[in-house]
């Protein structure tokens, strides 16, 4: 007698193999066998005509902080995600000095744009290495499996006081071993990779850059070392890669012997760089290095909205003077004062966010019903308001205004330089690359890609029209076993027996993203953008349904993975 029988399903079993009518059977965490007549079971879901998949793991999020008051880390666990990875982008909150919490939550409120009263509230800071911090994480069960990485500042900043935080400071001989040994004493005790950032993009609240900047070749090879006596762990880089950049990181991998995963994306001032960058990554893996990069699946949008942490008129005077109002009193003001309104549209201040906007006006769009992530250029705020021959600053504070002053713009930021995704749709297709650019948890005020993963499958297996398809199975393997395989999980990502029972049941005509919002649900009522999803008949993690109807079912069969 099986616990669980999946019957009839559609199943998409992760290798890429085409979908086939099978049943699954499920005992305790693992799954006991996938074909016909498999005998009988306690429950029995009668799957046909719906797709079930694996569980998606989704190795790029940042809940350092949220795993410690949200068992369910949403948004990840409404879109499939069974297994998620966090500590990237070399931020994060171990280890720590007494009296250093407030430098690292500036530092994650500065480069991931999470609120620092949330993380001060909620971040209780009861540790001081990383294995304690592991130990903390794992006292309370999640709703998915998740890891922790070592971030690199978190590092620099325990071992080299202040002038950890000054990238130009070089760490000495001493400091460098220390690092590599703290390093290692983390890999041990089960963390599950080092990571660093590299992108000038990545600034502390005060306007810092990030530590690990330009952290050169003696830093990151001590650490490189490390990881090589430990024998385990991913280096997970986000990089601007500028000249010499992939040598360094290669040289790191090099030293390491461990697989290395950087971020790889399209960026407007030089919307060719990601094709030198992949041509590096192939060079490395054809060197015998398991190099991957990190893609995603639809433009990094940033959200504006009246309520969200920018948008075009939030330094404009007329804007900052209702600050003292509650968000729904201020978007009644301008819903219920034309002359405001006016003042708004036809009064620029002279401020280097308000020229960035109006250069962001062709990049802009309204998030209107029709919306999906793949826009033409022709329908852009500037583009619109050229069309109709009407003030394109009047068009943005409509789509700020509909429904009610919750409204939201989105400024395709990168991966879409030429108004497609045709290139993302390269990137996906790339064997060198796996999904990583949701960053769950993070830039809560103005990005909300952890949604990705369901927009991976309804957008490039079914919605897509502005363009060619991808097969459902290539994008389910994408976000399944390559995955895993990238952070060297081999028990999941692919639905085969003895695999842990990490599965989703999707019906899969019906899936769908439903809009971005504003939520106040953060502790201290600290706000986040939110998107949820419908589709998700069943999410089962080890075994146990924690998602049903697309609504979590307070199971909490997740643990840290060690
Ligand atoms: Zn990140």
């Amino acid at each position: 007698m099986h616990d669980l029988l999946i019957r009839g399903a559609t199943v998409v079993d992760g290798t890429g193999a085409p979908a086939r009518v099978a049943d699954l059977a499920v005992n305790g965490e693992r799954i006991a066998a996938l074909g016909a007549d498999l005998g009988p079971a306690r429950r029995e879901i009668d799957a046909t005509g719906l797709l079930v998949t694996p569980g998606f793991v989704d190795v790029h999020t940042h809940y350092d902080g949220q795993a410690l008051w949200d068992p369910y880390l949403t948004p990840s666990s409404w879109h499939g995600v069974t297994t998620t990875v966090f500590g990237n982008c070399g931020v994060g909150f171990a280890p720590v000095r007494p009296g250093s919490a407030p430098y690292l939550i500036e530092l994650m409120e500065g480069v991931e744009d999470i609120p620092g009263s949330v993380l001060a509230e909620g971040v209780s800071f009861e540790w001081e290495s990383f294995p304690e911090y592991l130990d903390a994480l794992a006292a309370t069960p999640k709703a998915m499996d998740f890891g922790a990485q070592v971030p690199h500042a978190a590092l620099r900043f325990y071992v080299m006081g202040d002038r950890g935080a000054d990238h130009a400071q070089a760490p000495t001989a001493d400091e460098i071993v220390r690092m590599g040994d703290l390093l290692e004493e983390a890999l041990h005790a089960g963390a599950l990779g080092l990571s660093t950032s590299r992108t000038i993009k990545h600034r502390a609240k005060d306007g810092r850059p990030t530590p690990s900047l330009t952290a050169r070749e003696p830093e990151l090879l001590g650490l490189a070392a490390a990881m090589r006596r430990a024998g385990r762990g991913v280096i997970e880089v986000n990089s601007d890669f500028a000249p010499g950049e992939f040598e360094a990181l290669r040289a790191a991998a090099e030293v390491s012997g461990r697989p290395l995963s950087v971020l790889l994306l399209q960026v407007d001032d030089a919307p060719e760089r990601w094709r030198e960058t992949r041509a590096h990554i192939h060079a490395a893996r054809a060197a015998g290095l398991a190099v991957t990069g990190q893609v995603g699946c639809r433009p990094i949008g940033l959200l504006m909205g009246l309520e969200t942490t920018r948008h075009p008129f939030s330094t404009h005077p007329e804007w900052l003077a209702l600050s003292a109002l509650t968000p729904a009193q201020r978007a009644s003001r301008l819903l219920g004062d034309a002359e405001i309104r006016r003042k708004l549209i036809e009064q620029r201040p002279d401020d280097a966010q308000t020229r960035w906007m109006s250069a962001m006006l062709p990049r802009m769009y309204a998030f209107d019903a029709a919306f999906d992530y793949e826009p033409a250029p022709a329908d852009s705020v500037a583009a619109r308001a050229a069309a109709q021959r009407s003030n394109p600053w009047a068009l943005a504070l409509s789509g700020l205004l509909a429904e009610n002053g919750k409204g939201l713009l989105l400024q395709t930021f990168e991966n879409y330089s030429a108004g497609s995704l045709d290139v993302v749709r390269e990137m996906l297709l790339d064997e060198a690359t796996i999904m990583g650019l949701g960053d769950g948890g993070a830039h809560v005020g103005t990005i909300c890609d952890s949604s990705s993963p369901t927009f991976l499958l309804a957008h490039w297996a079914r919605d897509r029209k502005r363009g060619e398809r991808l097969p459902l199975e290539f994008l389910v393997r994408k976000q399944t076993r390559d995955s895993a395989l990238a952070w060297g999980l081999t028990d999941r990502g692919v639905l085969a027996p003895g695999n842990r029972a990490d599965i989703n049941v999707i019906d899969f005509a019906r899936l769908r993203l439903l809009p971005p919002q504003v939520a106040y649900d953060l502790p201290t009522g600290g706000r986040r953008l939110i998107q949820r999803a419908q589709g998700y008949r069943h999410t089962f993690v080890a075994g146990s349904e924690t998602l049903c109807d697309d609504k979590p079912t307070g199971e909490l069969p997740g643990r840290l993975l060690r």
